[in-house]
């Protein structure tokens, strides 16, 4: 979607006279790529139109940016959708708060149920987690072994079969012991049906929750606006919490979900792990939808890293480039995350070809045996500029061995690593030089 959109705005501003004619086509443009997006077909009809009134070309003086001016109706319009200006729930502290998940099958309720449980520890609340999934097998199992994980107290039963029941106990239970934020898991079903809307509403019946909160996967497509209007209607819920948005997917569904509910996305998930869980921010989430790139965002991922660049760009100021540091830049990128998301955050990234099929999990799994084999050599080869294994092969044999890599593979990364120790030492010489004469001025 970003590429496309950013192209139509591309080429408006490269004809030569923008006219009435080249922005009606650039809305076309537009519009087409919203629908691939899985924007609701409604939705996109109303933006286009808005967008029409709001840019009134034949009165626009001739000096101002036609471009600018397009790409701010766009977004601003985008944000105004995905932002419903209703305010969410948000827990008091000294108090219960039951807040219970619904949504379909699969659509990441039981982490996203730990993912929060774990926000709101982490900001002082006394957090606990009730499993009422008595539907699928396993489920309660899944829940305890995530909530262990995070350190968080949880509540379920492995004989009472009736979820309203396990529900209200939990409930009960942690209300006693003075929980804050009592968060509930529900089952779901492959498909919306009366069975799963009528286990919501029992069990909402028997914890009066202060919030409900549907989760959508966002890879769901158009299907989300007919899902997010059926489960408010059975179950009334007051956020919506996307997940999946690390996938492919477009988040056009996210749009037409908030659209159609006049519900507000409060957080988003961004991938597996417990703290891959983030806030929601419309504009940020419109920027990387249009492809505008997300730098604020960038930078704040970046820092949060905690990098080790210290010894490296001391090391290539001074012409070297051990094995040592070559491990610790393959770290680096391992702990960037996917490409695909960081992507996403550059501005014109995701408009460059092939970007979008990158294979992100074959390229980790190559960074992450590049990462064994540095990890299976001794401290003195790791601080080596690598010829001792020019010197003695049957230590690449020995360390292709320990790290299950290939002898190739080895060799592939000792390659890498006398690239980077020649650019190096071009470098640190050249820096020297500068050094000096700046010295000698
Ligand atoms: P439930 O049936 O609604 O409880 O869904 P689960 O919580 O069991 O999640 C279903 C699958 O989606 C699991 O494999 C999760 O690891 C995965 N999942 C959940 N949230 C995310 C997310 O934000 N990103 C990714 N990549 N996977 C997720
Ligand atoms: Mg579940």
């Amino acid at each position: 979607l970003g590429r496309r959109i950013s192209t139509a705005l591309h080429d408006v501003t490269r004809a030569p006279n923008l006219d009435e004619k080249a922005f009606k086509a650039m809305l076309n443009e537009i519009s087409h790529a919203l629908l691939e997006a899985d924007v609701n077909v409604r939705l996109v009809s109303k933006l286009s139109n808005s967008i029409k009134n709001q840019v009134n070309f034949k009165d626009l003086p001739p000096a101002v940016n036609k471009k600018r001016l397009i790409q701010k109706a766009v977004f601003d319009e985008l944000v105004k959708l995905v932002d419903p200006h209703a305010e969410p729930f948000k827990p008091k502290k000294g108090k219960s708060n039951v807040i219970m998940f619904v949504g379909l099958q699969g659509a990441g309720k039981t982490t996203t149920c730990t993912k929060l449980a774990r926000h709101y520890q982490a900001r002082g609340f006394r957090a606990c987690l009730v499993c009422a999934d008595t539907f699928r097998a396993g489920a309660f199992d899944q829940l305890k072994q995530n909530a262990v994980k995070a350190k968080i107290p949880y509540y379920g039963s492995l004989t009472e079969t009736d979820p309203a029941v396990v529900a209200r106990e939990g409930v009960e239970k942690f209300k006693k012991e003075r929980f804050e934020v009592i968060i509930v898991d529900t089952s779901g079903r492959h498909r919306q049906e009366s069975a799963l809307f009528q286990e919501m509403t029992d069990i909402q019946a028997a914890i009066k929750p202060d919030e409900t909160i549907m989760v959508l996967d966002s890879s769901i497509g158009q299907q989300a606006e007919s899902q997010a209007k059926a489960f408010k209607e059975a179950a009334d819920f007051g956020a919506i919490i996307i997940t999946k948005t690390d996938g492919h997917a477009s988040g056009g569904g996210a749009i037409s979900a908030v659209a159609a509910t006049h519900t507000p996305i409060v957080f988003i998930g961004t991938g597996e792990h417990m703290l891959d869980f983030e806030r929601f921010a419309p504009q940020q989430f419109v920027n990387k939808l249009l492809g505008m790139g997300d730098m604020a965002g960038l930078v704040e991922h970046v820092q949060s890293l905690k990098l080790d660049q210290k010894d490296t760009i001391k090391h290539i100021a001074e012409g070297i480039f051990t094995i040592r540091d070559l491990r610790d830049q393959l770290g680096n990128i391992m702990k960037m995350g996917p490409l695909s998301k960081i992507s996403g955050m550059i501005p014109g990234m995701a408009n460059m070809p092939g970007m979008d099929q990158m294979d992100n999990e074959e390229s980790s799994a190559k960074l992450k045996r590049m990462i064994y084999i540095c990890d299976s050599m001794t401290e003195k080869e790791l601080d080596s500029d690598g010829k001792m294994f020019v010197e003695n092969p049957t230590r690449v044999v020995r360390v292709a061995r320990g790290s299950g890599a290939s002898v190739r593979e080895v060799e592939e990364l000792l390659t890498q690593q006398r690239m980077m120790a020649g650019m190096a030492k071009k470098m640190g010489g050249n820096m020297k030089n500068m050094q000096r004469a700046q010295q000698a001025m």
